[in-house]
């Protein structure tokens, strides 16, 4: 397992020194790197063993950020806290200057540095080969597929919602990744909404804005990552307008992802929504026991975890469906076996489990406050119409929904609902939980806000 882990490491070494000799000098690549070599992950920490002090220095000062950007970009962010120096060589030789700068280089150093010509911001570890596909993610997966195969072609624009930790930024980069590979020609650009936001403005300040608008219209394939931060913001949605335009009249591919449906983005512009919603729509559930297996099964492969199957299952059984907790209580079991020498059996695995909370126990912390806050946030509106009488379809949904919650997440009593909520009585509140709970079992779309308001509540 060790020889593996630091196999891995080894490449990833590989990797920056790669993406380093594009910056630096030959002569200070050389001097800083020609006796210094990556010794593997202690107390969470990434060793590295240089030749004296002085490297040691130069590394922390000029290098340190770069060396942590790649490791981190590609193993759990959980792993490495810092880096630790050892004034040491680990062997002689700690790896071939030929090695890498040649064609010889192993072939994930070749096609992650032959990614970075015309990619932006996408970073080469999220691909469909370690993108699990299960009946949750199915559409979404065979859309984006297609998308990436014949960019701007079929389903223009692509755009993909569901809840957080479910894969949406995996798949997006993912389409860049394989555009990128099989167009080497086309320039991809991936830019997370909030980021494109706050470069739009900067670029006002600055007096950029042409660069700005060149950056993003003059690509073939934009990738926008959680659109639904447009919301409530005019100027960006003008200009976020222009963009998806310019590119899509001519056939450049946009896909998009979001939280949710497009016309269910508070404060958006009609005309924004609709050309959302006007290509593909595809949704990400969250992934069902078998799925949370395969995925689990798939994060060992991948980081050389030994696990027994019955262990496993236990895990997917007890772990959360958002994919990216999943894997970080994966990780915490294993570092507990590591560290504690253990085996990975289901007995060592249910004895550390014991002392990891278990998903929704924070429900103890929820209150009625807690839900009337996040239902008004989450539909856009003031807590106090929640409150009120007013009995308009857009305040008396999310009202009853809040209801629900309370009966339903933290098991509150019917007029103890209707005194949080600004003393209705008891039949209003009865009436409305029935009529979520009847109606949530065949609309989606309750089912959708349900989802992703018990999120927020939780805090997943
Ligand atoms: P989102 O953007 O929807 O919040 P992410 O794409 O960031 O979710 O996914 C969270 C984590 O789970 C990432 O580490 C990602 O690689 C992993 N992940 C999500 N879906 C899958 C999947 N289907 N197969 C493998 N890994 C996945
Ligand atoms: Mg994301």
């Amino acid at each position: 397992m060790e020889d593996k882990i630091n196999k891995k490491l080894e490449n990833l070494w590989q990797i920056m020194l790669g993406e380093l000799e594009l910056r630096v000098s030959r002569a200070n690549f050389i001097t800083w790197f020609k006796e210094t070599s990556v010794g593997g992950i202690k107390d969470k920490h990434l060793l590295i063993f240089v030749p004296n002090n002085f490297t040691r220095d130069w590394l922390t000062n000029k290098f340190e950020k770069e060396i942590l950007k790649t490791f981190r970009q590609n193993l759990p962010n959980e792993l490495i806290l810092g880096v630790k120096y050892k004034n040491q060589l680990k062997n002689p030789v700690p790896f071939s200057f030929d090695n890498a700068y040649s064609n010889s280089s192993s072939s994930v150093n070749q096609r992650q540095i032959s990614l970075l010509t015309n990619t932006f911001n996408i970073q080469p570890k999220y691909r469909f080969d370690n993108f699990i596909v299960g009946n949750s993610n199915r559409l979404a997966h065979a859309t984006s597929l297609a998308a990436a195969k014949t960019p701007g072609a079929l389903y223009n624009p692509l755009f993909v919602y569901g809840g957080v930790g479910l894969g949406k930024t995996h798949l997006i980069q993912a389409i860049g990744n394989e555009i990128a590979r099989n167009y080497p020609d086309k320039k991809v650009v991936y830019v997370p909404c909030e980021k494109f936001t706050s470069e739009f403005v900067q670029s006002i300040s600055s007096g950029k804005i042409n660069e700005f608008k060149n950056r993003y219209r003059n690509c073939d394939v934009l990738l926008v990552d959680d659109i639904q931060f447009l919301s409530h913001k005019e100027g960006i949605q003008e200009e976020f307008f222009h963009t998806f335009n310019a590119l899509h009249q001519s056939s450049r591919q946009i896909i998009l992802t979001s939280d949710r449906v497009p016309h269910a983005i508070p404060a958006i512009a009609d005309r924004l929504s609709s050309r959302f919603g006007a290509g593909m729509v595809a949704d990400i559930k969250p992934p069902d026991l078998e799925m949370r297996n395969a995925i689990i099964q798939a994060k060992c492969r991948e980081k050389n975890y030994l696990f027994d199957s019955d262990a496993l299952e236990l895990i997917a059984q007890y772990g959360s469906s958002n994919i990216r907790e999943l894997e970080g209580l994966l990780i915490q079991i294993a570092t507990q076996c590591q560290v504690d020498n253990l085996e990975g059996t289901v007995e060592n695995v249910k004895k550390i489990l014991k002392d990891i909370p278990a998903r929704g126990d924070g429900k103890k912390n929820i209150s009625g406050k807690s839900i009337l806050k996040i239902v008004a946030d989450f539909f856009d509106i003031d807590q106090n119409e929640i409150l009120g009488q007013k009995r308009t379809k857009n305040l008396v949904y999310p009202r009853q929904l809040s209801m629900y919650l309370m009966r339903h997440e933290i098991n509150y009593s019917f007029p103890n609902i209707g005194k949080e909520l600004g003393g209705k009585d008891h039949s209003t509140v009865m009436h409305g939980c029935k009529k979520i709970e009847k109606e949530s079992s065949r609309n989606s779309e309750i089912q959708e806000h349900l989802a992703r308001i018990k999120e927020r509540l939780y805090d997943l």
